[in-house]
C-alpha cells in the first residue's frame, strides 16, 4: 500500500513537472541587460476595471513580474458614484503602498482616453494624473510629454474604433510623433495581436508594446491554472529600476510576449533567442555518422524552430518542437557532407520579427 502511494505521489509529481505549473513568468537575462518583465496597462476599479489595486499587486507578485502600472482611464469613470474619486493618482499611490513590502515596482501612468483620432493612449512615469485630465486632447498629450511621460498609443486594432481591425496612423497620429509625443504602439494588447500595428512599429520608429488591459481577473481571462499566461512586455534594462524601464523603453529594447509568441524588433530578439537557447554537440550517435545536437531552452516559450537547411533529421521532420525549460536531442544525418563543419538554419516560428517575418537562428557545430 505504501509502495503504492509513493509510486502515486512519484506520478504525480512527475505530470507536474511536465505541465511546467510555475505560474511566475521565466526568461533569462541577455547579453548586458536585465529582462525585465512589466504588464504596463491595467485597470481597477478606480476607472472601469473590478478590483481594487492591491488584487492587482499581488497578481503581478505570483506572475513573478517586475514592474506594473495602473493605467485608469482619465475621462471614464463609470463606477464614480459608488467610489467617488476626485484624485486620479489614488489607484497608484495605494499600489504603490502594497507593494512596498515586496519586489514589485509601481509606475506611475494613467490611459488618455479619447475617440479616434488618436484614441486611447497610455502615459507612463508621470507625476499627477490630475494635470493631464483636459478639454482637448493635444493638451493632454502636451502636458504628459511636460512631465517627461512616455507615451504608447493602445490598442490600435480595437474593432470598436478601427471597425477593420486594421490600424491606420491620422494625421494626428503624425503630429505626435513629430512633436516626440508618442513613443509607443501595442502591438499585443490582451487576446489580440496586430501585425498591422507592428509595422506601424516599425515604419515610425515606435517602441513595440504588449500588455494585459486586464480589467477583470488575471486567473480567469488568461486560464492561469491551466497553464496560460498574461501578455507581458519584456524590457531589456541596464538594472532593475524603474529608470532603467524608463530608458529601455525609449530605446526601443522591448519584446511582447503574448501566447507562445515574441514579438520584436530582429536586434532585440536575436540576443534574446540566444539567452533562451544553446546548441550543443554532444558527439555522433553510436557507430552512426548522426550528429548528436541538445537543444536547452531556458524560457517559458514553447520554441518552435523550423528546420532550412538541407540537413534530415534521424527521428524528426523539419519542425522541431522544444519545451519551456527542458532539453532535446536531434540527430542530423551528415554523411554526404564534405566539409569540417555543418552549419543548421532555422526559423523561429514563434518569434516574429516584421509583418510576414519570422526570427532565424544559424548554429554551426564541428564535425
Ligand atoms: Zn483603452
Ligand atoms: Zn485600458
Amino acid at each position: 500500500m505504501r509502495f503504492l502511494t509513493f509510486i502515486y505521489l512519484l506520478f504525480l509529481s512527475t505530470f507536474a513537472i511536465a505541465q511546467d505549473t510555475d505560474r511566475k513568468i521565466q526568461f533569462p537575462d541577455v547579453d548586458g541587460y536585465k529582462t525585465l518583465k512589466c504588464d504596463l496597462h491595467i485597470h481597477t476599479v478606480f476607472s472601469d476595471g473590478t478590483v481594487w489595486p492591491t488584487i492587482r499587486v499581488e497578481e503581478a507578485i505570483k506572475d513573478g513580474l517586475d514592474a506594473i502600472s495602473l493605467t485608469e482611464h482619465l475621462e471614464y469613470q463609470p463606477w464614480s458614484a459608488d467610489i467617488p474619486h476626485p484624485d486620479r493618482n489614488r489607484s497608484y499611490i495605494i499600489a504603490k503602498e502594497a507593494a512596498k513590502a515586496h519586489d514589485l515596482m509601481i509606475i506611475h501612468g494613467t490611459e488618455i482616453t479619447r475617440q479616434l483620432p488618436p484614441g486611447h493612449a497610455n502615459a507612463l512615469f508621470i507625476e499627477d494624473a490630475n494635470k493631464i485630465l483636459k478639454k482637448e486632447a493635444i493638451d493632454a498629450y502636451t502636458e504628459a510629454h511636460n512631465q517627461g511621460a512616455f507615451v504608447f498609443w493602445n490598442h490600435p486594432n480595437w474593432v470598436n474604433q478601427e471597425k477593420d481591425g486594421l490600424p491606420q496612423l491620422s494625421d494626428f497620429h503624425k503630429e505626435l510623433i513629430e512633436k516626440d509625443y508618442l513613443h509607443g504602439i501595442e502591438v499585443v494588447n490582451d487576446l489580440t495581436y496586430s501585425e498591422g500595428a507592428l509595422d506601424i512599429a516599425q515604419k515610425n520608429n515606435l517602441t513595440v508594446i504588449g500588455t494585459s488591459d486586464i480589467h477583470g481577473l488575471i486567473d480567469w481571462q488568461y486560464d492561469i491554472p491551466e497553464g496560460g499566461h498574461r501578455p507581458v512586455l519584456l524590457v531589456f534594462g541596464e538594472e532593475r529600476s524603474i529608470e532603467s524601464i524608463r530608458e529601455g523603453l525609449f530605446a526601443g529594447r522591448t519584446i511582447a510576449w503574448y501566447y507562445n509568441i515574441l514579438v520584436g524588433n530582429e536586434e532585440v530578439m536575436n540576443p534574446l533567442l540566444d539567452a533562451c537557447l544553446q546548441f550543443k554537440s554532444k558527439g555522433y550517435f553510436g557507430n552512426s555518422t548522426a550528429l548528436e545536437i541538445e537543444i536547452t531552452n531556458t524560457s517559458d516559450a514553447r520554441f518552435m524552430l523550423f528546420n532550412e537547411s538541407a540537413f534530415e533529421f534521424y527521428e524528426h521532420n523539419d519542425l522541431i518542437e522544444v519545451q519551456p525549460h527542458s532539453s532535446r536531442i536531434i540527430r542530423v544525418l551528415v554523411d554526404s557532407v564534405d566539409s569540417d563543419s555543418i552549419t543548421l538554419n532555422f526559423k523561429v516560428m514563434n518569434a516574429v520579427i516584421g509583418k510576414k517575418k519570422n526570427a532565424t537562428i544559424d548554429v554551426t557545430f564541428d564535425r
